[in-house]
């Protein structure tokens, strides 16, 4: 078995969780808080966005009594994100919950920025693994993007995650047609140096800084691509992919280490396939990324509901509720309504 394998390989059970659409439930994102330390300009605006009050946010009792009704519905896969999860001080007992319930691939989303501080403690907790967002080599683009942040520090921490031997680290490019559809080649030459993965995500319409993003600065992924190949040559088809979410995986033939994927929500449509819901940090789960549907689950949980009631509502309200897609395209005014820092992407 090699290591690819050996990381992804999760029990075969059928998960409990299922729509109309006859897709399997198998993956929940968990967003531990909606503050960042990063203002990026396609999620968030330049003064952050309105906050929950303390009371309303899920207690890290509350995560874990989710994260056991959810594995007892045959969810296989969590990632935890944001705003940034790095900044959420009890993340490590989070992590070690989803160890507890059986949780058999535990992935971080991140900007980095606390990274070589957190690095080691992530890899000793038992993530699986780790994506970073990375979308520019320039130290002024990046601290324009990210409205102030520092690149040195990001790309310090992840070598720090490197040598630290977290098994899966994948690089988040957002494509930006100015800001760094010029230079996309030099990031995927960065990923190739460091034998990661990197992933070049279209910009989507969510929030009024997602709208504002994508309509200033769109690149759509099969353009990137060719951007990519002028300049680094032919990009084929991934031979054995490490993931299988909506990513299009493709590797250099010189460069069997590190695979380039694109995420196509707005020029490729790949809803039929999604088997994931969300998990907000005041606890309201989202049954998709582009439309409003989900259901509050504080109220259940600081109730008299006992878990397998929850348990109950969850999928029933799943099976009636997750729409068949988004509407990035069709209804772009409905998507822009939700705030991407509170979904965690
Ligand atoms: N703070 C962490 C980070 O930046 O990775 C986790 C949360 S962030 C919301 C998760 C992912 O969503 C990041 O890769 C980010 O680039 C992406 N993202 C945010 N807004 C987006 C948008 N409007 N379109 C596409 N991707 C977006
Ligand atoms: Fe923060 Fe991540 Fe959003 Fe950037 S993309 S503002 S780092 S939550």
């Amino acid at each position: 078995m090699d290591m690819a394998q050996e990381v992804f390989a999760v029990p075969a059970r059928e998960s409990a969780l299922a729509d109309r659409f006859g897709r399997q439930i198998t993956y929940l994102r968990i967003s531990v808080t909606e503050h960042c330390n990063f203002r990026c300009s396609y999620c968030s605006p330049a003064e952050g966005t309105p906050f929950f009050a303390r009371k309303d946010h899920l207690q890290v009792d509350e995560y874990d009594r989710l994260i056991g009704v959810f594995a007892d519905l045959g969810v296989r896969h969590m990632r935890f994100t944001g705003g940034e999860p790095l900044i959420h001080p009890y993340l490590p007992d989070l992590i070690a919950a989803a160890h507890q319930h059986g949780i058999g691939k535990i992935s971080i989303s991140t900007n980095g920025l606390l990274l070589a501080r957190k690095a080691e403690q992530l890899q000793q907790s038992g993530v699986n693994n780790l994506n970073i967002s990375l979308d520019s080599l320039e130290p002024e683009v990046f601290a324009r993007v990210t409205r102030g942040g520092n690149l040195q520090e990001v790309l310090h921490g992840i070598s720090v995650a490197i040598s630290a031997g977290i098994p899966r680290i994948k690089l988040n490019v957002v494509l930006m047609r100015t800001e760094n559809g010029h230079n996309l080649a030099d990031l995927v030459r960065y990923a190739l140096a460091q034998h990661v993965d990197i992933r070049f995500i279209e910009t989507m319409p969510l929030g009024q800084a997602g709208s504002e993003a994508q309509n200033a600065e769109f690149l759509s992924a099969s353009e990137a691509k060719m951007l990519i190949e002028k300049e680094l040559g032919t990009l084929y088809p991934a031979f054995r992919p490490t993931d299988n979410g909506p990513a299009r995986l493709f590797q250099f033939a010189e460069h069997p280490r590190s695979q380039i994927g694109f995420i196509t929500p707005i020029s490729e449509n790949f809803c039929a396939t999604c088997n994931r819901v969300r998990l907000t940090a005041s606890g309201r789960l989202v049954f998709c990324l582009g439309q409003e549907n989900g259901m509050d689950l504080l109220p259940l949980l600081r109730g008299s509901s006992r878990n397998e009631e929850i348990a109950d509502e969850i999928r029933d309200r799943i099976w009636q509720d997750k729409p068949e897609r988004h509407e990035f395209v069709t209804d772009p005014e409905r998507s822009s309504r939700i705030f991407m820092m509170r979904l965690g992407g």
